[in-house]
């Protein structure tokens, strides 16, 4: 029998723990804080997170599905608010297709269940505080005081800032580079009950884009939302300027007047927390001589304008074990081709979430925008196996990040190259139909895009 430590019992580190463990890896899980099951004083803060395909799918596999799915509250699409009040309702993919929103401490707690049950030991209160990454030792604190342990092979999940990749940092030719995202956010949570008059649709995620800033209500299964704001920490609308109820009032009153019912007493716990931020993380190699392993935002911190980061993280765990079933216990040959099948992926996501920020905050603000958007809409209608949008190849498909954005770039210049002919009136005028297929289905991909 071969061992395996997970360093961190968050979201990837059960996951990819409940993975080894079935492929017959005796494997022990160190977490930094008590157990969430058991006490309500960890420091962690919860964020809500959605759970699209293509982290289900493996939750799926290893059985995990519906535990998840019992806690979780579906989105099928988004209402975008206006300013003005006037809403839109856009389907996220086809009708069964549907984002699920999660508490974050939720979801690991039920993950933590599911490691213990296939009966990994997990030590909560022992942070890792070293790993030594030429005798496989990691050095962990405890109640016990300080003691090395000999690990086997070191999966390192222990999250953005990651202590086992800080010892890495330390290395020769390890590289680094961490961004720290100019905008933060606050959550704050809108109760079920009297206090929504009137009711925010269930059902889907709301937006109210703002340009300067953006907030996005994630629906609970106890009908309640978890308002998140996202905007500057400093400037004119930021953070920052919201100092005092009054001022918090005002924005409301000024740019969200649907949701002054749900801050009726001007939203004392919006000002009670500080600003999070959110960072991207990019480092390499992700492992050392087959002993260490980043997996999880340990490797790869991302924004999370796409909602990707623990769906990436799950999916790094099914490619490991994939590669497990292919090259056995050769940990060496497994982390290598892992790095070298997940870098280009999770590189390509970091780039797109960026974008995508700035994306969400003008929906349905900038006009061109919105030509674009009519003119993608109309493609997905007559090419709906062909052409499908960037959003549906990372929520609801399997296709590696990378290649969904190859695919968005060919499509999106057949998209700039129909924008800028005026011979084409895509709606309400259809009679172009003919002549647009024609000349696209010489131009779009022949494979159909959702494998
Ligand atoms: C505001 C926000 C919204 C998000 N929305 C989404 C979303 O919609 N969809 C999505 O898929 N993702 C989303 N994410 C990202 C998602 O939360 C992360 O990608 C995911 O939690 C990563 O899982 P992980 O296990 O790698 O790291 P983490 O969840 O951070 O877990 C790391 C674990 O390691 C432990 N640990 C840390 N240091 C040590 C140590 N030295 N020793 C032992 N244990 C240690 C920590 O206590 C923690 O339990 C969001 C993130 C944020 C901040």
């Amino acid at each position: 029998v071969t061992s395996a430590t997970v360093i961190g019992g968050g979201l990837v580190g059960c996951v990819a723990a409940i993975h080894l463990k079935r492929r017959g890896v005796d494997v022990a899980i160190y977490e930094r804080y008590g157990d969430p099951r058991q006490t309500e004083r960890r420091t962690r803060p919860s964020v809500n997170i959605t759970l699209c395909e293509r982290g289900l799918r493996v939750l799926c596999r290893a059985g995990l599905l519906d535990d998840v799915l019992a806690i979780s509250a579906p989105a099928y699409g988004r209402i975008v608010h206006a300013v003005g009040g006037a809403t839109s309702f856009e389907a996220y993919g086809k009708p069964t297709e549907a984002l699920y929103a999660v508490s974050r401490n939720h979801l690991n707690t039920v993950l933590l269940d599911s490691a213990a049950a296939e009966g990994i030991s997990i030590h909560f209160d022992c942070p890792c505080l070293d790993v030594n990454p030429a005798t496989g030792q990691v050095l962990l604190a405890g109640r016990g005081g300080q003691r090395w342990i000999e690990a086997g092979c070191i999966i390192a999940a222990d999250g953005s800032f990651s202590t086992v990749r800080s010892k890495l940092q330390r290395r020769d030719r390890f590289n680094y580079s961490q961004h720290f995202y100019d905008q933060g956010y606050r959550e704050i949570r809108i109760p079920a009950g009297p206090r929504q008059t009137p009711r925010l649709e269930p059902g889907a995620l709301h937006f109210w884009p703002r340009g300067d800033f953006m907030a996005v209500a994630f629906p609970n299964t106890d009908s309640s939302f978890t308002l998140f704001i996202e905007m500057p920490f400093t400037g004119p609308v930021s953070f920052e300027a919201l100092a005092d109820q009054p001022a918090v009032r005002a924005l409301f009153d000024k740019a969200l007047p649907e949701l002054v019912p749900f801050i009726p007493d001007g939203a004392p716990d919006f000002l009670a927390q500080r600003a999070n931020s959110m960072v991207t993380i990019r480092c390499a190699p992700w492992s050392v001589d087959g002993r260490v392993l980043l997996i999880g935002d340990a490797a790869h911190a991302i924004l999370p304008s796409y909602g990707q980061g623990a769906n990436a993280g799950f999916e790094d765990c099914a490619v490991l074990d994939a590669l497990v079933e292919r090259h056995g216990f050769d940990w060496a040959t497994v982390f290598d081709a892992f790095e070298r099948q997940r870098k280009p992926d999770t590189d390509a996501i970091a780039d797109m979430c960026y974008r995508h920020f700035d994306e969400l905050r003008v929906n349905g603000l900038d006009r061109t925008l919105q030509r674009r958007r009519q003119v993608e809409r109309r493609l997905r209608e007559l090419f709906p196996d062909r052409f499908v949008s960037l959003y549906s190849m990372i929520a609801f498909s399997p296709i590696p990040y990378a290649e969904a954005w190859r695919r968005h770039l060919a499509q999106q210049a057949i998209v700039d190259e129909l924008l800028s002919d005026d011979a084409f009136d895509f709606e309400p005028d259809r009679r172009h139909d003919g002549v647009l297929a024609a000349r696209l289905a010489r131009a779009l991909d022949p494979r159909p895009a959702l494998a």
